[in-house]
């Protein structure tokens, strides 16, 4: 299957294996598949008893992606790495309510699902025609580990990775700074998220940064939700958690369900849609915004608005975004190149797109929204603790789906996107109901001894394991380290 460019009409077609080595298309558009695979009542008959890695075989199939069958075996093998032999177990916590829990692979968070089989394809191929990676990534806490984990050691690739200091807890922060691999380089920033990104988007205008690589023969590609690769992989368990409720009797062959992401840069429910798209019975995907409520205004009212707008820091800051940049791929497929592009001009100039109304519509034939903010995550984690469910404050916003959206008996699965581990001191506050600010160890301890479970050996391990990366430099800084590290 080929892939196409979301900025222009006719263009020529790439390949899988072009496109994630080359995550950014024409007029800075991305690529998407030019068609999709269609999965019919047989397929999900067929597939209700087989296991994650044989369900997401099945489905990378029907992509068919120019990967050999042996490199994609060897990806999918490193879901037996995920402490848990479902990589995605499908639990029931209230009526009608169900929990996919993507967050048992190696960092804790939902981005190992796609990152770790991404991470090996890209090196694979790396390796085989001979050239040489850096992936830059800056983080506010989640894609940093998950990107670190997935590629250290791995040949013909480098990473460098951009924290902001004091902006990640502190297990995200020993997550990146433990990772023992030579081909890494972890900086603390001082500053925060916005301040990492831009220097890393001036790093990617730097001339004096492009020449050093092409001496170093070096080539940039990007590990984020821009990059299809990692979306292939968000595809699957969507249609893996459909299946699990067939299995577990809740719905029948062809009933529908609802699916709820708490989204930041539309990838996770990109993979949603187009798992609906394919033919998963999915009556429609619920979106749940925190504070920076970008999203679900886009869904209620057809209008994407940051002109007036900073970020705000939430206690979900993997929600914390203004440019989204996943949309860009829904508005594609409904609208075409030509619009797509359009707003997306629209977008960087003025800061504002508006849909129409029947464009609206249309995006609401598969998407409804709904915002939250920082006290009802509190409030929901501190009531589902209570009734004996732990959920991280990501997870907590697809509660108001839940309370809000679902107006009729549809059963609805909700995206699980962190363990509670990752964010224990606000778990700890809103359990306790007390103001304190815990440390990530306090926090840890106190929930593991009140709620009777184990703290994981994947989190636990991490106080112990040696500090490799002390470096915190200013932004200015940047560049020369990164440059010393290449060499
Ligand atoms: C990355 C992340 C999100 C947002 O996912 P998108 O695919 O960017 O929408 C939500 N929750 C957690 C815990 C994350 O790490």
């Amino acid at each position: 299957m080929n892939f196409i460019s979301t900025r222009v009409e006719n263009e020529n077609e790439v390949t899988f294996s072009y496109a994630i080595q080359n995550p950014s298309a024409t007029y800075g558009g991305l690529y998407v598949p030019k068609e999709l695979p269609t999965l019919d009542e047989n397929f999900f008959e067929s597939h209700k008893n087989s296991t994650y890695k044989e369900v997401a075989k099945s489905v990378l199939n029907l992509f068919k992606i120019d990967i050999e069958e042996s490199v994609i075996d060897e990806a999918l093998s490193l879901y037996d790495n995920f402490d848990n032999q479902d990589p995605c177990p499908v639990k029931e916590i209230k009526d009608d309510l169900f929990v996919a829990e993507l967050y048992h692979g190696p960092t804790r968070a939902f981005k190992d699902m796609a990152l770790q089989p991404f991470g090996y394809i890209l090196s694979d191929l790396a390796k085989k025609q001979d050239k040489n990676f850096l992936i830059l990534a800056a983080t506010s806490g989640d894609t940093g580990p998950a990107t670190l984990d997935s590629f250290k050691n791995k040949p013909n690739i480098k990473v460098a990775c951009l924290y902001p200091d004091g902006g990640t807890s502190d297990v995200q922060k020993l997550q990146m700074v433990t990772e023992d691999g030579k081909n890494l380089e972890v900086l603390g920033i001082k500053g925060d998220f916005d301040d990492a990104q831009k220097a890393l988007k001036s790093l990617l205008a730097s001339s004096s940064f492009k020449e050093e690589l092409q001496k170093q023969n070096l080539s940039l590609s990007a590990a984020n939700s821009v990059n299809f690769g990692r979306i292939i992989f968000q595809i699957i368990y969507h249609i893996y958690s459909y299946l699990q409720l067939l299995k577990q009797n809740t719905i029948k062959n062809g009933e529908k369900i609802y699916i709820t992401v708490p989204s930041g840069n539309f990838g996770n429910v990109l993979g949603a849609y187009y798992a609906k798209k394919m033919g998963t019975p999915i009556k429609k995907l619920f979106v749940t915004s925190n504070a920076n409520n970008v999203l679900s205004e886009l869904i209620n009212t057809g209008v994407y608005d940051i002109s007036g707008k900073s970020l705000k820091k939430t206690i979900s800051p993997a929600m914390d975004i203004l440019i989204s940049s996943n949309v860009e791929r829904v508005l594609f497929d409904k609208f075409g190149a030509n619009r797509t592009k359009e707003l997306m001009d629209s977008l960087a100039k003025d800061k504002k797109y508006t849909l129409t109304k029947e464009e609206l519509e249309l995006l609401r034939e598969d998407f409804e929204a709904v915002a939250t903010d920082d006290k009802y995550a509190i409030k929901t984690i501190k009531t589902y603790s209570d009734n004996g469910y732990l959920m991280d404050p990501h997870t907590a916003t697809c509660i108001k789906a839940y309370e809000e959206l679902k107006k009729d008996s549809t059963p609805m699965v909700i995206c699980s996107t962190a363990e509670w581990t990752k964010f224990a001191p606000t778990i700890a506050k809103a359990i306790s109901g007390e103001d304190i600010d815990f440390s990530d160890f306090e926090a840890l301890s106190m929930i593991a001894n009140e709620k009777h479970i184990e703290i994981p050996k994947m989190v636990k391990n991490l106080f112990e394991k040696e500090v490799i990366f002390k470096k915190i430099v200013d932004t200015k800084e940047i560049e020369q380290n990164i440059l010393n590290f290449i060499k």
